[in-house]
């Protein structure tokens, strides 16, 4: 997805100038009285301090002008002038932050549109303003569609295709026109799931010649490595990392990996933690770890007090249920059992401590919505974990704001607040560097320049939880 091309460009330029006349009009309608005109897609956060993320700093008594989905202005409140017909939005003991990307997350397919719609406005409620969307279906390029034309509240998408199995490509001829087929229909990225080896390697050479990505999964028979060597444009859930570790191990070959290596956890070298994510630099390739996929169903909390959480009244009753079984499920399997998964969680936190470390591409990710994370919210769960895995907040938030435009290959398209960048912003009441909690509960969204204040948020969190309402 290109966020920078003409055509949206253009797409911006008439509609500045319709905002603009229809001030106009209003304007000569109301006449001359002393009345409040605000121009729609004006805005200016007043007294605000700033966190733009392009580095470590916080700007005090700033402004900061929108103007339809663009961010116009940004400095020194006595420096910068409050556009004549902007809607204020007072910023005064609060914090201006960009938005958010969820990296991998999902929407749910066409089967129940009501339910996707609501999942989209779950992301944006919690300040979630980008999503790249982790298994695909032709319905989300529409439902993209219908987003952009602001015929319904959601964050921007990228768009991965459908998942890749053996089912769909069997063998590398599958591969090289599903690639064709993919591209044309207009997906972002392609999705990888378990594929063979010689399939997944006809689909990365394919995908390299047309110049789409490929990211996810990594198939069994390829492995970290091969993966790295076929440029995969993102590892998630730290897939294939355990593996790599534990391989040379003279027992490795009689086990079975099980859950993100979870078989084999016990087996690892840690000595090879360094190379593989060396290896990982070299290649280029991000990672989205989605710690909480994993941490959620390995922590000590049962079930039963997890579908407790405030969040899960906004999930429909059958999801939550599903959630229940799945963690009974695991609790019974035998590579999942409390001492490996404890060790699973540690080692993965250790991966993720030592990436930020050597400056490996890590991108925030949370897998939602799958096994309790409700989508928006699990972002907050996923951002604590890592500051407890190491890392400090800023650092944190650098993964889920500048870093998914530098995936991207657009820095300059959304991720900071600076002149020019997308209107994805979040007001918050405390200072998100102090603690990462402080990023919860916003007082105020903006999505391309939509503005979701706290009441109105609310009372569309409220709809949700109306219909999912279990008796
Ligand atoms: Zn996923």
């Amino acid at each position: 997805m290109n966020y920078n091309d003409d055509s949206k460009r253009m797409s911006n330029f008439f509609r500045h100038a319709l905002v603009l006349l229809s001030f106009v009009l209003a304007f000569t309608i109301t006449g001359c009285e002393e009345e409040e005109v605000t121009i729609p897609g004006l805005y200016a956060f007043s007294d605000v301090t700033v966190v733009p993320m392009h580095t470590v700093v916080v700007l005090e008594n700033h402004t900061v002008v929108v103007r339809g989905d663009e961010i116009e202005a940004v400095g020194p409140s006595d420096q910068i002038e409050i556009p004549e017909g902007a809607r204020v939005i007072d910023g005064s003991g609060r914090y201006l932050m960009p938005g958010l990307a969820e990296m991998h997350g999902h929407i749910p397919g066409p089967d129940d549109p009501q339910y996707a719609e609501d999942m989209l406005f779950l992301y944006i409620s919690n300040g979630v303003t980008t999503v790249r969307n982790m298994s695909g279906h032709n319905y989300h390029l529409e439902l993209t569609e219908r987003i952009d034309n602001g015929d319904i509240p959601g964050p921007s998408v990228i768009a991965a295709t459908p998942w890749t199995s053996p089912d769909n490509i069997p063998g590398p001829e599958e591969a090289r026109e599903a690639v064709h087929d993919f591209y044309e229909a207009g997906f972002d990225l392609i999705k990888i799931g378990n594929i063979r080896g010689d399939a997944y390697e006809a689909l990365a050479d394919e995908a390299h010649a047309v110049g789409i990505p490929f990211a996810g999964h990594i198939p069994e028979e390829i492995g970290l490595t091969g993966a790295l060597e076929a440029r995969q444009a993102s590892i998630d859930h730290l897939d294939r990392y355990v593996e790599f570790m534990a391989e040379e191990h003279p027992e490795y070959d009689d086990r079975d990996p099980g859950f993100f290596g979870s078989g084999v956890v016990d087996l690892i070298d840690e000595d090879r933690m360094e190379e593989a994510i060396g290896q990982t630099i070299e290649a280029g390739t991000w990672n989205i770890p989605t710690l909480s996929l994993v941490e959620h169903l390995a922590s000590p909390q049962t079930p039963e007090e997890m579908i407790n959480w405030p969040e899960m009244r906004y999930m429909p009753p059958g999801v939550r249920e599903h959630w229940v079984d799945a963690k009974h499920n695991f609790q019974n399997r035998d590579d999942f059992q409390p001492e490996a998964a404890q060790r699973l969680v540690e080692v993965r936190r250790d991966l993720l401590l030592m990436m930020h470390e050597h400056e490996a591409p890590i991108a925030l990710g949370s897998d939602a919505p799958q096994f309790f994370n409700v989508p928006g919210f699990s972002i907050h769960h996923e951002m604590a974990m890592m500051v407890e895995a190491g890392l400090t907040p800023y650092e944190v938030l650098v993964t889920g704001t500048r870093n998914p435009a530098g995936y991207l290959n657009t820095p300059d398209a959304f991720g900071t607040i600076e002149d020019g960048r997308r209107a994805d912003l979040i007001l918050l009441e405390a200072n998100p560097l102090t603690d990462i909690g402080n990023v919860r509960e916003p007082a105020g969204v903006m999505v391309r320049g939509e503005w979701w204040p706290e009441e109105r948020i609310q009372t569309h969190l409220d709809e949700i939880a109306a219909r999912y309402e279990q008796d």
